[in-house]
C-alpha cells in the first residue's frame, strides 16, 4: 500500500497499534529509505482532539539521541501522519524476559539511555507522564529511544514551574502522589516510573499494580520486605538505588541529577556476568508484565482537566506549523530487515508537501511555545 499523496513510499507493515490508530512502517521504493509512520485517525480521537496537536507541537522540540526524531507531519481529512524514526530494534518491552529480565549490564546501559533522555526532557521544562518499556524503542545498535509522546506535557516555561493535577499514565508505572494528590510535580513523576523499568528490566515483573495502601505488595515494599519478590532478584547495588527512587515522598525521592552519580548507574560492569537470579515463580498476577495495561487508562476520570498557570501573561496558542527538523539528515546508514535493505531517510522531506516544510529546525521552537488552558501548541 502507498503513503496517500506522497510518491515513491509504500507502507509495508505494521509495526504497532495504539489507542487511535497505528504505526507503520513506510519503505522508499527508490533508495529504501524507511521511516515509521504513526497514522492516527481524529474520527477514534474524537474525545481528545488537542491531544494529536500537543504530540505534534512537542515532538517539533525535541532533538536528542534517546528520543525519537520526528521528522514531520501532514493531515489528509480525519487522519493524521506523524514520520519518526524508524527503530528497527522494537520495543524495550520485548527485550525483558518474563519473570527474569536482562542481564544486568544490559539493563543499567538502558537505565543509563533512558535517564538521558529524561534528562533532555525535563531541561526543556517537558514531562512524558508515560514511561514504561513499550514506548522505550531501540534503534539498530540497540540505543534506547524515548517514543510516543501522546501524553506529555510543558510543565516550566520561561523559568516557573507549574504542579500538575491530570492523572494519566499506566497505573503500575505510575507515582503515588499522582494517585493522591491535586497538585504534584511533574519531574519526580517520570523519575518514579523509569525506577519501575529499571525492576521490569532487572526482575522481568511489575512490582505492583498500583502504588498505594489497598495494594498489599505495594505496603510490602514500604515495610523493607526485600526478600520478597521482586526485591530479592535484584541485586544490592541496584536495589539500593530503586530505594532512593520509590521514595513515596516526591520532595525525598532522588533527582535525575543524583541517578547520574549513584553507585551502580556509574559502575563499570563486566559483560556477561550472568546475575543470579531467583525466578519468583511467577504465580503472582501481579509478577507478569502485562501489555494489557495501557496508557489510555489515562485516570482522568478520577480528576478534572489540568490548568495551566504558569503566568497571566502567556501569548494566545497560535497555529501549528508542520516543520522540519534539519538534524535528522545525518541518520543512520543501511540496516537489515526483512531481506531488505532499509535505511533511515537522507531527504525525508520528499514525503512531505513543500507548504509543509516551513518551520524552522527544532532546537530554537522552545521559545515559541504558547499556551492555553487546555492546549499547548508549538508555532
Ligand atoms: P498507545 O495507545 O499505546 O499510547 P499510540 O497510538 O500512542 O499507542 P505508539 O505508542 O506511538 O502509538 O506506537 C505503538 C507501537 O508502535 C509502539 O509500541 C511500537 O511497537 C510501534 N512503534 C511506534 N513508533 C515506532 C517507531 N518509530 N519505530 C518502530 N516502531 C514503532
Amino acid at each position: 500500500m502507498a503513503v496517500p499523496f506522497v510518491e515513491d513510499w509504500d507502507l509495508v507493515q505494521t509495526l504497532g497499534e495504539g489507542a487511535y490508530g497505528e504505526v507503520q512502517l513506510a519503505v522508499n521504493r527508490k533508495t529504501e529509505e524507511a521511516v515509521a509512520v504513526k497514522i492516527v485517525d481524529m474520527k477514534r480521537a474524537a474525545d481528545c482532539p488537542e491531544n494529536i496537536k500537543k504530540e505534534i507541537c512537542i515532538n517539533k522540540m525535541l532533538n536528542h539521541t534517546n528520543i525519537v526524531k520526528f521528522y514531520g507531519h501532514r493531515k489528509e481529512g480525519n487522519i493524521h501522519y506523524l514520520f519518526l524514526e524508524y527503530c528497527r530494534g522494537g520495543e524495550l518491552f520485548d527485550r525483558i524476559e518474563p519473570d527474569v529480565g536482562m542481564p544486568e549490564q544490559d539493563a543499567q546501559k538502558f537505565f543509563q539511555q533512558l535517564i538521558a533522555g529524561v534528562e533532555y526532557l525535563h531541561g526543556l521544562g517537558i514531562t512524558h507522564r508515560d514511561i514504561k518499556p513499550e514506548n522505550l524503542l531501540l534503534d539498530d545498535r540497540d540505543q534506547l529511544k524515548i517514543s510516543d509522546f501522546g501524553l506529555a506535557t510543558v510543565f516550566r516555561h520561561n523559568g516557573r514551574e507549574r504542579l500538575l493535577n491530570k492523572m494519566c499514565g499506566t497505573l503500575p508505572y505510575v507515582a503515588p502522589e499522582l494517585i493522591k494528590m491535586r497538585g504534584f510535580h511533574a519531574e519526580p513523576v517520570d523519575v518514579w516510573s523509569c525506577g519501575i523499568v529499571l525492576i521490569a528490566m532487572l526482575a522481568g515483573e511489575l512490582p505492583w499494580d498500583q502504588p498505594n495502601d489497598m495494594c498489599q505488595e505495594y505496603c510490602d515494599w514500604k515495610e523493607s520486605k526485600h526478600y520478597l519478590t521482586p526485591w530479592k532478584k535484584i541485586d544490592a547495588a541496584p536495589l539500593a538505588l530503586l530505594c532512593k527512587i520509590l521514595a513515596e515522598n516526591p520532595s525525598s525521592r532522588i533527582t535525575i541529577q543524583d541517578i547520574k552519580k549513584d553507585r551502580w548507574v556509574t559502575k563499570s560492569l563486566k559483560k556477561g556476568v550472568k546475575r543470579s537470579l531467583v525466578p519468583s515463580g511467577g504465580s503472582e498476577t501481579h509478577g507478569l508484565l502485562s501489555k494489557h495495561i495501557r496508557s489510555d487508562m489515562d485516570l482522568s476520570f478520577l480528576h478534572s482537566e489540568e490548568k495551566v498557570t504558569f503566568s497571566s501573561t502567556q501569548p494566545e496558542p497560535r497555529t501549528a506549523l508542520p516543520t522540519w527538523d534539519s538534524s535528522s539528515s545525518h541518520i543512520d546508514k543501511l540496516v537489515q530487515g526483512k531481506g531488505i535493505s532499509f535505511s533511515q531517510p537522507a531527504c525525508p522531506e520528499n514525503m512531505l508537501l513543500s507548504s509543509q516544510l516551513l518551520g524552522t529546525p527544532g532546537s530554537s521552537q522552545v521559545n515559541y511555545i504558547s499556551f492555553s488552558p487546555y492546549h499547548l501548541c508549538a508555532v
